[in-house]
């Protein structure tokens, strides 16, 4: 009688437990994702202007933020992954000139474990795709021609 009643007051505890735990884990993605996010339209927004004011290619502006010491090598990274933030490979010429839809930053499908991934689009936000979404956006991207580090994207992709 006792043991049963031992078990009818663990089985909720640990229940309790068992959904705390999992809540806890899903604030910490939620939370990733979004400084991820951030971290992406900071970066994306450094390099636009960067390039744009000094005639540099988007693709050398990273590192030269860092050596000059006004960004922080950190701040490059997805904090999920802990890999660095990747740049779509568009012209300093082209930059100036994005659409809306184009991307500007993006990040492997790998960093979050296949459930999504940011993308920065040309129109200055970030946003955390679905793989479908993730995966509409490159193949809009190959076809307007406007991205260079498509081929990149889906082999890291999937
Ligand atoms: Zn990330």
């Amino acid at each position: 009688m006792k043991f049963r009643r031992s078990l009818l007051i663990l089985i909720p505890l640990g229940v309790a437990v068992l959904t705390l735990a999992f809540v806890v884990k899903r604030n910490l993605e939620m939370r990733e994702r979004l400084l991820c996010g951030i971290r992406m339209k900071s970066l994306g927004t450094a390099v636009k202007i960067y390039a744009e004011d000094n005639h540099v290619e988007p693709n050398e502006v990273v590192q030269i933020l860092i050596d000059h010491g006004d960004w922080k090598a950190e701040d490059s990274l997805c904090p999920t992954s802990g890999q660095p933030i990747l740049l779509a490979a568009i012209s300093a010429a082209r930059l100036a000139d994005v659409s809306p839809r184009d991307v500007i930053a993006y990040e492997p499908l790998s960093y979050h474990d296949g459930k999504g991934a940011n993308i920065l689009y040309g129109d200055g936000h970030a946003s955390f795709e679905s793989p479908d979404a993730y995966r509409e956006v490159i193949a809009y991207s190959k076809s307007a021609g406007s991205w260079g580090a498509a081929e990149d994207l889906t082999s890291n992709g999937s």
